[in-house]
């Protein structure tokens, strides 16, 4: 694929050639529908099928136990902000860990409708950090404990999850979700944005024990009740057809190349191709600490905001695109999902060492 470009950014982003050419294949006439699934009823025996087949598929590959429920929704993964705190807030508090942007912006939302205690906030080493479990003020009385997986704009990620005991922890996992295989009974829930790793915008993925989503009031807006989602099998109004499809496509290609431990031994080795050059570089400086540093936003910097802005401009006429830093963080940042192949980050190495022999 000549013309494909290595897309380095941080959501939406890339996807699987395989899955962009099979839905190519499929855009006109669906499984001799002769029509796309794009065209077709939400009701229909086929797309049903579809939407079974996605959420199986899921299933398999996390290892979500039966007492999970898997619901496809609408609003993003900022939509999860506000319906966490609604639905789980049950005597209204809980404990927020604020690690970066995303954290704080969950926290944020869920101050407006219950009482939030800030266990963590990582502002005072610029996000830089993961917090360990004798720095969290944990309360012995909140409703939940929420994180965020992987923080998307300054690249870290939690390795070891916070102990929370019966107190269920709920985790934005937007940004690495499907990367590597997690323990789903460590959670009470788990919500993503689709446009990363799971495929395309427009849709939201929760996946919730079932016994934390009855509802405890009755002024809930109807579609950010889990409970309503859960008794319509997330089909109360119309839900994002296309991007459940397109998520059905990515968690079969995950499968075919061997579910998420093969995913977390491909994520590894490309994060450590950039890494382990950018540690031996005195030019480039790695921005997470070692301790916390993410297998899927990789964030650094040049020596001057200007060798940054040249390297944004540089790196994308040759065909490395979207890799400026997010704007409340600055510098660089290559984002590296599932779908970017170890090919596309050697590219970016091998450009990383071409620019510094020019510029340093
Ligand atoms: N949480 C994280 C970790 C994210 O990376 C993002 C988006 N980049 C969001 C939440 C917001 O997601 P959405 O745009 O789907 O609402």
């Amino acid at each position: 694929m000549q013309d494909r470009i290595y897309n380095f950014a941080a959501g939406p982003s890339t996807l699987p050639l395989e899955v962009l050419q099979e839905i190519q294949q499929e855009m006109l006439n669906y499984d001799g529908s002769g029509m796309s699934v794009m065209e077709m009823s939400h009701r229909s025996k086929m797309y049903l099928n579809v939407f079974e087949e996605t959420k199986n598929t899921l299933r398999r590959v996390m290892n979500i136990p039966e007492n999970y429920e898997i619901l496809f929704l609408h609003g993003g993964a900022t939509g999860q902000f506000s319906m966490v705190p609604l639905n789980l807030g049950k005597t209204g508090k809980a404990d927020y860990i604020v690690t970066g942007n995303f954290a704080k912006k969950a926290a944020q939302e869920a101050a407006k409708f219950i009482d939030v205690n800030i266990a963590y906030d990582g502002k005072a080493n610029n996000f830089t950090l993961i917090p360990k479990q004798e720095e969290l003020n944990l309360s012995v009385d909140a409703d939940y404990v929420h994180i965020c997986a992987n923080n998307t704009i300054y690249g870290t990620e939690w390795r070891d999850y916070p102990e929370t005991g019966d107190i269920p922890l709920v985790a934005d996992m937007s940004s690495d979700i499907l990367s590597k295989p997690v323990d789903v009974s460590k959670f009470g829930l788990i919500y993503a944005g689709a446009q990363k790793n799971m495929g395309i915008a427009g849709l939201a993925v929760v996946i919730a024990r079932q016994d934390l989503l009855e509802s405890h009031r009755d002024n809930i807006p109807v579609l950010m009740e889990y409970n309503t989602m859960v008794k319509n099998d997330s089909m109360y109004n119309t839900p994002a057809t296309f991007s459940i499809y397109v998520l059905g496509k990515v968690v079969k290609w995950i499968e075919s190349l061997g579910g998420l431990k093969a995913m977390e031994e491909r994520n590894r080795r490309k994060a450590a191709l950039l890494y382990d050059y950018l540690d031996n570089s005195t030019f480039y400086r790695a921005l997470a600490d070692k301790s916390a540093r993410s297998l899927m936003n990789v964030t650094f910097r040049t020596p001057s905001e200007e060798l940054d802005a040249l390297f944004v401009k540089q790196s994308s006429a040759a065909g490395l695109s979207n890799l400026k830093g997010h704007r409340v963080a600055g510098g660089l940042r290559a984002s590296i999902y599932n779908a970017m192949s170890y090919e596309g980050v050697k590219a970016l190495v091998d450009f990383m060492k071409e620019f510094e022999k020019e510029n340093g």
